[in-house]
């Protein structure tokens, strides 16, 4: 989120598109769960050859599944919830507990590059993002709202191809505000932003929420009422939604079927 800048001199509909950004424009969650299967293991491996110590897959698997739920407990609804640098530095803690031995910090490093080179290697835009954005720009307001923060979520709009001004208006990340979605308290810092950004008043009606993720995405746009189009791609895609709040106003498999859809809406 950059200060100071506004968003003018557009003739556009007036709508503000809230898009999310993994799994949403781009492919990002597969390859994230691809990138941690092969770090854990790395770091299976790397423990067997320095300190012939074995921890099999499942039992990485399992310290990896307890640091995230701790890791989303200690920071409930916080940005650092999601910060995978923190994750793995964690998860490394946890072994070394276990095991009663201090790892070199260049292996904490190695991990961590380990994670990042599978993922920037996996993850990619949609083949439709970026002409659908460039439409979108034509007539809306495109905000991108992501719970990463601001460096995870650079990283991959740089993945995705995505650039300001010409696929999206704003970028704002759960940092900006320190709070993560689905929190109401997100949206209720939101319209400032965007009020400020735009200049002029900006209610739940002008709002269209567009996301992959049923709780996060969708549930949290029916907290102030706003419509919600659910894409369904992605890690995501085979989730069904658990409540009534979590049902989209619509349901689409491609991006580039908003540019119908949000005529209708
Ligand atoms: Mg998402």
């Amino acid at each position: 989120m950059k200060e100071g800048t506004e968003i003018s001199g557009k003739n556009h509909s007036g709508k503000v598109l809230l898009l999310d950004l993994d799994g949403t424009l781009g492919l990002s969650l597969i390859p994230e769960e691809d990138a941690i299967s092969e770090t854990l293991k790395f770091i299976s491996e790397e423990l067997a050859k320095r300190l012939g110590r074995t921890i099999d897959e499942e039992e990485m698997r399992t310290l990896y599944k307890e640091t995230k739920n701790e890791q989303y407990k200690i920071y409930h609804l916080n940005p650092k919830r999601h910060d995978k640098n923190l994750r793995w530095m964690m998860l490394l803690h946890k072994l070394e507990n276990k095991l009663g031995v201090r790892l070199p910090e260049s292996f904490y490093e190695e991990v961590k590059e380990r994670y990042w080179s599978v993922f920037e290697s996996k993850a990619e835009p949609y083949p439709d993002t970026k002409e659908t954005l460039e439409k979108l720009m034509e007539k809306f307001t495109v905000v991108i709202v992501t719970n990463n923060d601001y460096a995870e979520a650079q990283k991959k709009i740089k993945l995705f191809g995505l650039k300001e001004g010409e696929h999206y208006d704003a970028l704002v990340t759960s940092e900006d505000f320190n709070v993560c979605k689905p929190s109401p308290e997100f949206l209720k810092k939101l319209f400032p932003f965007l009020e400020q950004k735009l200049s002029r008043i900006v209610r739940p009606e002008h709002i269209v929420i567009v996301g992959d993720d049923p709780k996060n995405d969708i549930a949290w746009a029916r907290t102030i009422g706003a419509k919600a189009i659910r894409v369904k791609r992605d890690l995501l895609a085979k989730h069904d939604p658990s409540n009534e709040s979590e049902k989209a106003d619509h349901v689409i498999e491609n991006l580039s079927e908003l540019l119908k859809i949000l005529d209708k809406v």
